[in-house]
């Protein structure tokens, strides 16, 4: 078991800041929040990481921390771990909300980027394998009829603007509608239209919560798995470009990393 003290190094190791030219901190710590450990390990080994033996995390949870520095950066992947019971990937709102909120207790991040796969609707021009930074979030699956609670369930917020960041990398931008299931019940197109999402996901929207919660800004990029609105059952196209497109997927986000590194905040 880890010491106290042991603690405190692998909070601490996260601190160092300098400058930019004009007086600004840089960013200095990254939390990557990632819900599948396929999509989470190619860039783990990209950017060299290695898997955490301290406990910044509650003993016995199955969320896994990968932490290096990666040029200026201290980088620090998280994955919610497999379900203990069941041994799948902890995906969804639920463990991606514990996370953010563990995360940004014990690591103080600068800025936090939830990366993963979603689904596209070709109606709002999304193809398989599309890399998307998400404008805005909500939920589709919080469906409250009741004056101001329905708004509260959606839960609607812009995103951190990173106008420099989109126009650097290229990336294509959509809103983002995040629900707890994979696929789609008519309940759920109807907020999703309504919510005039591009991407579909299961866990956007709550990372956001959290994060704004706790005033950490979060840049979320999204790599198109399975078109929604197409003919083939989202499952089986999932599946079938899981790999593919992780491999765009990770490429973006170390680009990302590779562009915010020795900027500060106000300059993504
Ligand atoms: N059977 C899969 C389950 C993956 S669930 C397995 O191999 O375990 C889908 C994951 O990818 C979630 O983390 C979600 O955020 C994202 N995702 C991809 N396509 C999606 C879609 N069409 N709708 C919702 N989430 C999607």
């Amino acid at each position: 078991m880890a010491s106290p003290e042991d603690m405190v190094e692998a909070v601490t190791e996260t601190t160092t800041t300098t400058n930019t030219d004009d007086g600004k901190p840089t960013i200095s710590t990254v939390v990557i929040i990632i819900a599948m450990q396929t999509e989470a390990l190619p860039l783990v080994n990209k950017l060299q990481l290695s898997q955490d033996h301290h406990f910044v995390f509650p003993e016995g949870v199955p969320w896994v921390r990968y932490h290096g520095v990666y040029k200026d950066l201290q980088v620090n992947i998280i994955w919610p771990g497999k379900d203990l019971l069941l041994g799948v990937d902890n995906i969804g709102t639920v463990s991606a909300s514990l996370v953010t909120y563990a995360s940004i207790q014990a690591l103080k991040p600068d800025l936090i980027i939830n990366a993963g796969t979603a689904g596209g609707f070709k109606a709002k021009g999304a193809c398989v394998g599309d890399v998307y930074l998400a404008s805005d979030v909500a939920f589709h699956d919080r469906r409250i009829p009741i004056p101001v609670f329905d708004q509260y369930g959606i839960g609607a917020r812009q995103t951190f603007s990173t106008p420099n960041l989109i126009k650097e990398l290229n990336l294509k931008v959509g809103k983002l509608s995040t629900g707890d299931s994979l696929d789609m019940s008519p309940h759920d197109e109807t907020s999703i239209l309504a919510n005039g999402a591009t991407i579909k996901d299961m866990e956007g929207a709550a990372v956001a919560y959290v994060a704004d919660l706790l005033s950490v800004p979060v840049v979320f990029i999204k790599a198109v798995t399975d078109i929604v609105d197409g003919e083939k059952p989202t499952t089986e196209e999932f599946l079938q470009n899981l790999v593919a497109v992780t491999a765009a997927l990770d490429q973006a986000v170390s680009q990302v990393v590779d562009f915010i590194n020795r900027k500060h905040l106000g300059e993504l």
